[in-house]
């Protein structure tokens, strides 16, 4: 199979709404809404880096996807499309198959349709660019957090950290429990109705990829404020609550690749019911820095720091 095979076979699909032209020319050819502003964001995953070489295919292309998706609705924006990079080591039509489909299923699911890419030999590696669109001034930013602002976040916080750690060996879960969080970790649901629910209503937001931590210090430097969270209000789920506190800790505040939304908002104000649970918590305040402390409002000592690629 050739590459335009290929490229036509798994990734060129029927034309979609507000797409004039999609793939099979050198460009496409976008009808943007209006007055809308774009929003636009790349996330490149890395073979060994961001994924396991034995993850699923189709689980790999959702989660693409989810990482990129995500970052539109961290600023609130509706998906209008996006392009797909794509650098594989052979044609393996078996793998191409179960990508599309997970990658594709969850396009469909947010009506954003893949409109073009790049398809290359090589060691996989996977970029894509999401479009999205917001009106003018409403996109959520991580500068907007006010002292005094509540800190939300949405879902459940660690159980990604918590799979890798078992994938590690560090921590031991089999059955139903590791199950559940692997699909945290390899299956993730952006917050993209959430992030849109919040304009106007959410002083600033981000998702949450790196660590909670290292994620909130990015509003928290953005903004030019500080904040107090409390440990023991992080949400996680049963499997997570029931390890030890530690292992809860470092999951909590700063495992990545949850892919919730953290975003601050005024005391009383009226949050969206979008059937996701959020969680109050902590406050943003005046005093520079990010303190963390527990139910009994003891500071919690910690020497956890979020994910960075170049950190020695
Ligand atoms: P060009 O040589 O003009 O850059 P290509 O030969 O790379 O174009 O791609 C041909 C068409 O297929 C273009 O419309 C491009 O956007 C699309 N395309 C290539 N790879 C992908 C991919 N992985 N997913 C979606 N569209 C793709
Ligand atoms: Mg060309």
């Amino acid at each position: 199979m050739g590459e335009f095979d290929l490229i036509r076979r798994y990734f060129q699909r029927p034309a979609a709404a507000g797409v004039e032209v999609g793939v099979g020319d050198d460009c496409a050819v976008l009808l943007p809404t209006p007055g809308a502003c774009w929003l636009v964001s790349s996330d490149m995953l890395v073979e060994g880096r961001h994924f396991l070489s034995t993850v699923d295919a189709a689980r790999l292309g959702h989660k693409a996807l989810a990482v990129n998706l995500s970052d539109l609705a961290a600023c609130g924006a509706t998906p209008r499309g996006f392009t797909l990079a794509l650098a594989l080591p052979r044609a393996d039509e078996d793998w191409l198959a179960g990508f599309a489909r997970g990658l594709l299923a969850l396009a469909d699911a947010h009506d954003c349709p893949l409109i073009g890419g790049d398809t290359t030999q090589g060691p996989l590696n996977i970029c894509i660019t999401v479009f999205g669109e917001a009106p003018p001034g409403q996109a959520l930013l991580r500068s907007g957090a006010r002292v005094g602002d509540d800190i939300w976040v949405s879902g459940r916080l660690g159980d990604a950290r918590l799979a890798l750690e078992v994938f590690r060996g560090t921590a031991a879960l089999a059955g139903d429990g590791f199950e559940a969080v692997r699909a945290a970790m390899e299956c993730p649901t952006p917050r993209v109705a959430l992030g849109q629910a919040l304009r106007g209503i959410a002083t600033s937001a981000l998702d949450v990829s790196d660590g909670l931590l290292g994620d909130l210090g990015h509003i928290l430097a953005a903004s030019g404020v500080g904040a107090c969270i409390n440990a023991d209000a992080l949400p996680r789920s049963a499997v997570l609550a029931a390890q030890p506190l530690a292992l809860q800790r470092e999951c909590g505040l700063a495992g990545g690749d949850d892919y919730e939304l953290v975003f601050t908002a005024p005391p009383g104000a009226a949050l969206p019911d979008v059937g996701i649970a959020l969680t109050r918590i902590g406050r943003i305040e005046a005093e520079p820095g990010l303190r963390v402390v527990d139910g009994g409002g003891e500071p919690v000592v910690h020497g956890l720091r979020s994910f960075d690629h170049f950190a020695s």
